[in-house]
């Protein structure tokens, strides 16, 4: 869309997976800097937004938060069809392993996880949403993916 400053972009990032493993936090420390140790399941879908400054332009990313429970997989399913868009290009996938920070109980390899990333065809990043590591990093390497594959 075209605006007085230049272009303005919405970009939609979906964060998927099981219960538990941070995405909450994940979305509440990149959009608000905020980390809740008593995080309630999410119910259903909601998003947060931020903007983020990509080649001088405005991108304005809208992240929405799935439950991971099963049952709420024909409510999330239809958000994962919005955020596909209208052209398979401008999709950019991330596999992010979250929690990083409880390196003495850690259960999967950073080699595992990259492995499982290269197979997959997917972005990957390690993250702690509690002490912040590379929360930033993993919305802008996807925000970034996203933006080179539409200019
Ligand atoms: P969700 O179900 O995937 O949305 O997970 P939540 O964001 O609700 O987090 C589940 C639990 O893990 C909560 O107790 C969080 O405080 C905790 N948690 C989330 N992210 C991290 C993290 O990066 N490190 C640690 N140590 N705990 C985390
Ligand atoms: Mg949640």
């Amino acid at each position: 869309m075209e605006e007085e400053g230049g272009e303005e972009y919405l970009f939609k990032i979906v964060v998927i997976g099981d219960s538990a493993v941070g995405k909450s936090n994940l979305l509440s420390r990149f959009a608000r800097d905020e980390f809740d140790a008593n995080s309630k399941a999410t119910i259903g879908v909601e998003f947060q937004t931020q903007v983020v400054q990509v080649d001088g332009k405005e991108v304005k990313a809208q992240v929405w938060d799935t439950a991971g429970q099963e049952r709420f997989r024909a409510v999330t399913s239809a958000y994962y069809r919005g955020a596909v868009g209208h052209c398979d290009t401008t999709v950019a996938r991330m596999l992010v392993g979250n929690k990083c920070d409880l390196e003495n109980i850690r259960e999967v390899s950073v080699e595992e996880g990259k492995g499982l990333a290269e197979e997959e065809g997917l972005f990957f990043i390690e993250t702690s949403a509690l002490d912040s590591t590379n929360v930033i990093a993993a919305f802008e390497i996807v925000i970034r993916a996203i933006y080179s594959n539409i200019s």
